[in-house]
């Protein structure tokens, strides 16, 4: 998966004028290509920068804006306004510019060199005033864009850029993202359901209808070999036990799983899906909830819900391209239980089945129970405790009129505990600020039960996917007060009322 980050390319633009001359126009020119070489040698931006030269004037402008449209590897563009550069130039091209925007305010040198300073140095160094002409078309023209100040060697500027570089590769997989729906939703559950149109109005992202039959169509097909092969890889990557091992009790519901992980598979690459949804309630003439089979899937990069949700599964997707060769993990996950106590509460993650090992402590464990519901036979499944550490559980809803995205800040903790008795794999989590305040606002919100829970990226991430969709984000952070919480979903009602036509 991380291949998608040597593929894609963010073009850098440099805004000037004619007024110059050429001998100021070649100094820009020089200092674009270090600023570009050193960016593409930051630790911190995982995708290439690619500069498209000095804009100068309307024509130049529109001609990159377009060709950047045009590009399949252009996921993005930065621009910078070294010197002055009249923000009439740019109406055309940001007229027609439809991909993401960054807008790096920088300067090429740092430090004002104190006595030497004269009106030539000045002349080069236009930025602060540059970038304010064009950050009034851009907000003139309602143009939805990142804002990043501070020079540009700097370890946080980098951070930030790579940051959004990562959403904007989030943003490019959302636009061809194809969700395959295995069954319909759980019968009447509510959060899960959506306008799948408007869904893929906003965000690019195609929904669409498939059958069980499909996957035991791949499943009559299997050759015994690719089934042996594959429980092969089950009995190295994991710790069976013992009743699923060759001749053990169990292992025919094993040689079940191994299928159909194999059918959705193959099902899945057919199509071009990287996201999926089941249901307990369509399993069809499939034997067994798949269980591993979708932990092993999600490890694979792919998106999942359960119940039909398939907001969660594009959702899931998405960040997990956005985390693409990251360290930790990114999960389907639910807020299952509380752990409520005197002194601090927390939410113990879990589901049914499927939590993707990417977030696990330790070796999984492979085990075959009875699932107590749906009526199909046991199903195997990895269990496993989530790693300790920080992390964001994040929602995509559907509010009739508009989509929202709700995010929470929390701290998966390992508290002294032994679950002997849980079949599935966890997390515990501690919810910034509290318990308490957390739920209440995530309930207020009309956040979901099914979130994406990821360790990998931050709430900045969240917040910068949000900005270039122009979806509302509400954020549940060690700073959220109940009452401010409150003001600002009413403040929003009216703001999206008001500015449907603009988002
Ligand atoms: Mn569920």
């Amino acid at each position: 998966m991380t291949t998608l980050l040597n593929e894609k390319e963010i073009w850098f633009i440099t805004g000037s004028q004619r007024l110059y001359g050429n001998e100021i126009l070649k100094q820009v020119h020089q200092n674009s290509t270090i600023i570009v070489e050193e960016l593409n040698a930051s630790p911190h931006i995982p995708i290439s920068f690619v500069w498209k030269g000095v804009l100068k004037t309307s024509d130049e402008i529109s001609t990159v804006f377009q060709q950047a449209n045009m590009s399949s590897g252009c996921i993005g563009v930065v621009a910078w306004m070294h010197t002055f550069s009249p923000a009439k130039m740019w109406i055309k091209g940001l007229r027609e510019f439809n991909k993401p925007l960054c807008h790096l305010h920088t300067q090429f040198n740092a430090e004002i060199p104190w006595d030497k300073i004269d009106m030539n140095y000045m002349n080069l160094h236009q930025s602060a005033h540059g970038g304010r002409e064009f950050g009034y078309m851009m907000s003139r023209m309602h143009k939805r864009r990142k804002v990043i100040v501070g020079h540009w060697k700097v370890e946080s500027v980098q951070r930030k850029l790579g940051i959004w570089a990562r959403v904007a590769l989030g943003w490019n997989e959302f636009q061809q993202l194809k969700v395959a729906r295995i069954g319909d939703n759980m019968r009447d559950v509510a959060v899960t359901e959506g306008d799948k149109v408007a869904a893929e109005i906003n965000f690019g992202v195609s929904v669409n209808g498939y059958d069980s039959s499909d996957i035991t169509a791949e499943i009559a097909n299997l050759s015994d070999d690719a089934v042996s092969a594959l429980l092969e890889r089950y009995e190295k990557e994991y710790l069976l036990s013992e009743n699923l091992k060759p001749g053990g009790s169990k292992r025919d519901s094993l040689i079940e799983a191994a299928k159909i992980e194999l059918g959705l598979r193959g099902f899945l690459e057919k199509g071009g899906f990287k996201a999926f949804t089941d249901t307990f309630e369509n399993l069809g003439e499939l034997t067994q909830l798949p269980g591993i089979a979708v932990q092993r899937l999600m490890a694979d990069g792919y998106g999942f819900g359960a119940e039909g949700d398939w907001k969660t599964a594009a959702l899931l997707r998405v960040l997990k391209v956005m985390a693409m060769g990251m360290e930790a993990g990114t999960s389907f996950m639910e807020d299952y239980t509380y752990h409520f106590t005197h002194e601090k509460s927390y939410v113990l993650g879990s589901h049914m089945l499927e939590i993707c090992p990417s977030i696990a402590a330790d070796q999984p464990r492979c085990e075959v129970h009875p699932l107590d519901i749906g009526g199909k036979n046991d199903p195997a499944r990895l269990v496993f405790k989530g790693k300790e550490g920080k992390g964001i559980n994040v929602s995509l809803i559907d509010l009739g009129s508009r989509f929202r995205l709700v995010v929470n800040e929390v701290e998966a903790v390992s508290l002294d505990y032994e679950l002997p008795k849980l079949p599935v794999a966890h997390v515990l989590l501690d919810t910034k600020p509290s318990l308490e305040i957390a739920a209440s606002a995530w309930i207020l919100a009309g956040g979901a039960h099914h979130t994406v829970y990821t360790q990998a990226l931050t709430v900045e991430y969240i917040e910068d996917l949000a900005d270039i969709f122009g979806v509302e984000l509400l954020v549940i952070d060690q700073d959220t007060t109940l009452r401010d919480f409150k003001d600002k979903i009413r403040a929003n009602e009216a703001y999206y009322h008001l500015f449907r036509n603009q988002m």
